[in-house]
């Protein structure tokens, strides 16, 4: 497994001259371009690395993930897809023009950005404490204590990220988010910060592949009903706007992150995490998508086939 992993490497590393490491983070803009990692973890917990796999990246939309799986435990499916739809959408993950009009009453999904602030603002607990119950929800599923947010890019998007304000004022405003709005900000964007590695991704890809239980540990942390909510969304709208090529050619389930992660979940099988920053226009990650498309071929892990 470890030679196919640095196999398809080698082989799709030319690719990362042709993406670009988002900087509309500023701090996202110091990752290297040309960095490649990939974990493999399968369903007796064994491990598989490739490359850069144990590099530090922050998690971003990723964490979406998990937001929508705390919402769901806290308020029950029905409260939280009467916030935020379940339906695919052509537009890219920052888009707020469709919240806009006024007969789109709630974002069509939890993997763009509108409909992660909604998921985040449903979390329980007061200020801080939705933030630590995420932080300690990951922990269960990683099995790893010193998990954190990355300070920097945490303040580097809370200074700029205006588009993400805008969003969240308008949710405010449609009456789809409660509370303070600046705190639920700060809440949406300390989860996009917590730093994570390939090897952290494919555990919590495992554990999703496995009904919601950590292979080694067998503890179940939730309802194993989250996993069949949970990866069909990240099927029709993981890859955003690319979700739809992204199932025809790649066919596993699978969430990204603007840092260049990609989580992805054969379920069963394999829990995956990929890293390369450089990213293509949609903010996936440009060789993470190969890596995944031969990958999917290499060990027919298409759910499609
Ligand atoms: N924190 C990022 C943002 O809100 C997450 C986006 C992403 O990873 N696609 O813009």
């Amino acid at each position: 497994m470890e030679r196919l992993l640095n196999k398809l490497i080698e082989r799709n590393k030319y690719l990362t001259k042709y993406g670009k490491v988002a900087d509309y983070i500023p701090a996202l803009g110091n990752a290297n371009p040309q960095d490649i990692g990939v974990c493999i973890m399968d369903i007796d917990g064994d491990i598989y690395t490739g490359g850069d796999y144990n590099k530090k990246f922050t998690i971003q939309s990723i964490s979406k993930i998990i937001s929508l799986m705390l919402a769901i435990m806290d308020k029950g499916e029905e409260e939280v897809f009467k916030k935020v739809g379940m339906e695919p959408t052509v537009e890219p993950f920052s888009s707020l023009y469709k919240l806009d009009l006024s007969h789109c009453e709630k974002p069509s999904n939890p993997m763009i950005n509108s409909g992660a602030i909604v998921t985040t603002s449903l979390i329980e607990g007061k200020g801080e404490e939705k933030f630590n119950r995420l932080l300690k929800f990951m922990k269960k599923i990683i099995l790893k204590d010193n998990l954190n947010y990355n300070k920097e890019v945490y303040l580097s998007e809370k200074e700029t990220g205006y588009k993400n304000r805008a969003i969240a004022y308008l949710l405010k405003q449609k009456g789809l988010i409660e509370g303070n709005v600046e705190n639920i900000l700060d809440i949406y964007f300390k989860q996009c910060s917590i730093e994570v590695d390939c090897i952290d991704l494919a555990k919590i890809g495992i554990f999703i592949a496995n009904k919601c239980k950590n292979p080694k540990s067998k503890e179940v942390l939730c309802d194993e009903k989250i996993a069949s909510i949970i990866i069909p969304i990240m099927t029709t709208c993981g890859m955003y706007n690319f979700s739809g090529e992204y199932a025809i050619n790649v066919g596993i389930p699978s969430k990204s992150g603007v840092a260049g992660g990609i989580l992805a979940v054969v379920p069963g099988r394999y829990g995956i995490g990929v890293y390369g920053p450089a990213l293509d226009g949609y903010g996936n990650s440009i060789v993470g998508y190969e890596i995944l498309k031969d990958l999917s071929k290499e060990l027919n892990l298409s759910i499609f086939k």
